[in-house]
């Protein structure tokens, strides 16, 4: 199981010893302390910090400059400092490979006779190998020391995934070993290391103070991890599945699946992967390397995804969207769960299609698999856009002549003629103006109204809707069973759906 190692860079003992009980009482297992920062470092300073730092396992670490570190003393009065260090009892010592065979099967002897564990670096500051190189490091790290670690400096997407397929392809000759791409694009690497078997992840105190490019601070790698129950739990066994969207602060999808993993016990973990167009097919790409098992998609990539993926089911092909991936040896294979989860809400509530006139506001993905589900199920479709353009390629990608376009200033007499209605906009949502996107006059009384929104569950559309006798459906109800359907293709589990529906109503009363 990972634990989260928080590395500390202090001018001062003092404030080592400070960083350090910050870092304890906002959850770090154990701390990296980074001798090399220190103003002065000698035998005493080390024995004064081993007392005052002892309510946290620590690493006792004093980087050379040629490996990234501060240290710019001679080499032999820096290791003549690590063997203090061991003298000290520190849990940990980081010893780097350069210190060149004899040097570090002495260190790492005397560490063994002292009961002091051994983590064996590499630093690359100038690039990332080809993988096989990368497993080479890792492997003469892991066999030197209790626990190997290879950073490297990745300049694209590539080389995070380089990364990652040698952490990977070490998990059983380099066991626990932490496989990092410093900088931005290597940020990944950090993120998916305890899928890949990673005994530590490293993380800065806070923003302001941290050791290395690329690494997350505590509270940011806290916060990503909260909902599937922290870092803690993680280990190369243990199935990745996340959602990629922007923004994403607002999905409670990671809250779905990972109440339903935990539910039935199950070792996987639902992370949120929140990529703008750019970062897209790099992300998917290191997911795909770290052996994703599942993953949905939501807005703005449920296109874009399409051409990154092995294939995509009819379904998918149709409407021009994919909300959900799935891997099946190592193939992604795209499916829209969408249209199984809107015509599920409007069953549950006992709206029948077969024959009825229905209107559809909005025209993205959304629309596109409302308008789907609506022809499939024998219903007479009216699109209404803001812009009429994207209504009228809807309407012929789908359905052609079936389906009518009219313009945003006909949309109180559509909806007049409606006997079921359907929101596939964001107008309502949590972050958008309240407004409403049918003139509530217009609702005709006994029609059914669908929002799309889930968040608020009661938009004001469904609210004017119950105002004038009309049935409502929630988009949380739709929500619901497109997750459903997720799971199921993923998992092929039955769906803990009454523990689900309990942890998102708990959750909305508490962001509402
Ligand atoms: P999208 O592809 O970005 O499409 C958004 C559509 O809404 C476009 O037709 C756009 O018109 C229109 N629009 C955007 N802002 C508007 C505004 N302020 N007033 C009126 N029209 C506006 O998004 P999407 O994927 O279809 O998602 C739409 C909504 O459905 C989102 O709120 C999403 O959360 C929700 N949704 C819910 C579920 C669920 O399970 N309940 C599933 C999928 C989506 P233009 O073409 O003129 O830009």
């Amino acid at each position: 199981m990972a634990l989260v190692c928080v590395s500390l860079a202090e001018r001062t003992a003092r404030g080592l010893v400070r960083a350090a009980r910050a870092a304890r009482e906002r959850g770090a297992d154990l701390v990296e302390l980074r001798l090399d920062h220190l103003r002065q470092c000698d035998a005493a300073v080390l024995g004064a910090l081993r007392r005052r730092i002892s309510f946290v396992p620590a690493i006792a670490t004093l980087r050379p400059a040629r490996e990234g570190g501060r240290y710019r003393g001679g080499e032999p009065a820096r290791l003549a400092l690590l063997e203090q260090a061991i003298a000290c009892g520190f849990e940990y010592v980081d010893l780097e490979l350069s210190i060149g065979k004899r040097g570090l099967s002495r260190l790492a002897a005397l560490a063994r006779r002292r009961g002091v564990g051994t983590v064996v670096s590499h630093h690359d500051l100038a690039r990332t190998p080809p993988t096989a190189g990368i497993v080479r490091r890792l492997e003469a790290c892991a066999r030197a020391g209790d626990l190997g670690k290879a950073a490297f400096a990745a300049r694209s997407p590539r080389d995070a995934v380089r990364i990652i397929e040698a952490a990977r392809r070490t998990r059983r000759t380099a066991p626990g070993a932490v496989a990092i791409g410093m900088g931005p694009a290597g940020a990944i690497t950090r993120t998916l290391g305890p899928f890949l078997g990673s005994r530590l992840v490293y993380a800065g105190l806070d923003r302001k103070s941290l050791t290395a490019r690329g690494q997350p601070d505590l509270a940011g790698l806290q916060g990503a991890w909260v909902v599937a129950g922290g870092i803690g739990r993680v280990s190369a066994s243990t199935g990745l599945y996340g959602i990629l969207g922007h923004p994403l602060g607002h999905s409670l999808s990671p809250l779905m699946h990972n109440t339903a993993f935990g539910r039935l016990g199950m070792d996987a973990a639902y992370l949120p992967f929140d990529v703008d167009a750019r970062a897209l097919a790099p992300t998917l790409a290191a997911l795909r390397a770290a052996g994703l098992r599942g993953a949905n998609v939501t807005i703005p990539h449920k296109s874009a995804v399409i051409p990154l993926l092995d294939g995509i089911d009819a379904h998918a092909r149709r409407i021009g969207a994919v909300n959900t991936i799935v891997s099946r040896g190592g193939k992604l294979r795209g499916h829209n769960t969408d249209v199984a989860g809107f015509v599920g809400a409007l069953g549950a509530a006992g709206v029948r299609l077969e024959g009825a006139r229905a209107l559809v506001v909005g025209a993205g993905g959304a629309a596109r698999a409302a308008v789907a589900g609506l022809l499939e199920n024998g219903a007479a479709v009216t699109v209404v856009n803001r812009g009429r353009r994207r209504a009228e390629e809807l309407a012929g990608r789908l359905g052609g002549a079936r389906i009518a376009v009219a313009d945003i200033c006909d949309i109180g007499p559509a909806a007049e003629r409606s006997e079921i209605i359907v929101n596939c906009t964001p107008a309502g949502m949590k972050g958008f103006p309240r407004t409403c996107p049918v003139p509530p006059r217009r609702i005709a009384r006994g029609a059914a109204v669908m929002d799309m929104v889930y968040n608020p569950a009661r938009t004001r559309l469904l609210a004017e809707a119950e105002k004038r006798g009309a049935r409502t459906v929630s988009g949380m109800e739709m929500f619901i069973r497109q997750g459903m359907e997720a799971f199921r293709l993923w998992t092929g589990k039955p769906f803990p759906e009454k523990a689900v529906r309990k942890a998102l109503a708990h959750s909305r009363l508490s962001t509402n």
